[in-house]
């Protein structure tokens, strides 16, 4: 009663908001209000058959992909693309870990709780980790696993080229500028195991099918993909 009656107190002075919406959060309520979460564009991908899973079209003829899966539709300007805002460049970490572990929650209650072994998140270059101070992907990772259950590992994989910006870059180019720099770092770590690759955002494909080559040349069972966000074109 007195911890509610101090955190009420706390919350006058410094009112906690919402990181998708910036309204002030009710009593209870996780980082994101209850309305945000009624309205998010959910993808509900994995309710749907592969063959009508917008995603998973786009590694089709190019990679084995088991389950291609993303929470959200990224929709410019609007709250997806504040949130994901928030947790790339504001530092806010929990955004990531708060949506893995609701996203994980749903995956569970469709039974995909069992179809991974290990997940990995996408790595970022070295110069670009310590500049921000932590992985985006790995806040992401860290919800899921909670959720689902199953381990995850920052180490897995690993960057072996700095890239250029891609903003300036078409799509062959964007491919060719990823291609080479992932490597999974030991091999046994991956070996023989249902791998779910985990990012931000996924806009042409190009990074988590660079990943997922890099872990089916290993010697890893399969591969799957989860993102926050997607891009629908
Ligand atoms: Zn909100």
């Amino acid at each position: 009663m007195i911890r509610t009656a101090l955190a009420d107190f706390v919350s006058l002075i410094f009112p906690r908001v919402c990181l998708a919406c910036e309204e002030p959060l009710a009593c209870g309520e996780d980082h994101i209000c209850t309305g945000c979460r009624a309205q998010f564009p959910y993808t509900d991908y994995h309710k749907l058959p592969s063959s009508e899973n917008p995603l998973a079209r786009k590694f089709w003829g190019k990679l084995p992909v088991r389950y291609s899966l993303s929470y959200l539709r990224f929709l410019r300007r609007g709250r997806v693309q504040h949130l994901l805002h928030q947790l790339k460049y504001q530092g806010q970490q929990d955004v990531g870990r708060v949506l893995g572990r609701w996203y994980g929650a749903e995956l569970a209650d469709y039974s995909l709780g069992t179809e991974f072994d290990l997940i990995v998140p996408v790595p970022l270059h070295p110069r670009k980790l310590a500049k921000r101070g932590f992985n985006q992907s790995d806040t992401f990772a860290e919800g899921l696993s909670v959720s689902l259950q199953v381990p995850w590992s920052a180490t897995a994989l690993r960057r072996t080229e700095h890239t250029d910006s891609q903003t300036q870059k078409n799509r062959a180019e964007r491919w060719q500028n990823v291609a080479e720099v992932f490597e999974v770092a030991q091999a046994a770590e991956v070996l023989n195991k249902r791998v779910l690759i985990v990012d931000d955002v996924l806009t042409t494909g190009a990074t988590l099918e660079a990943c997922a080559a890099a872990l089916l040349a290993a010697g890893c069972s399969e591969v799957s993909i989860a993102t926050i966000a997607c891009a629908e074109n």
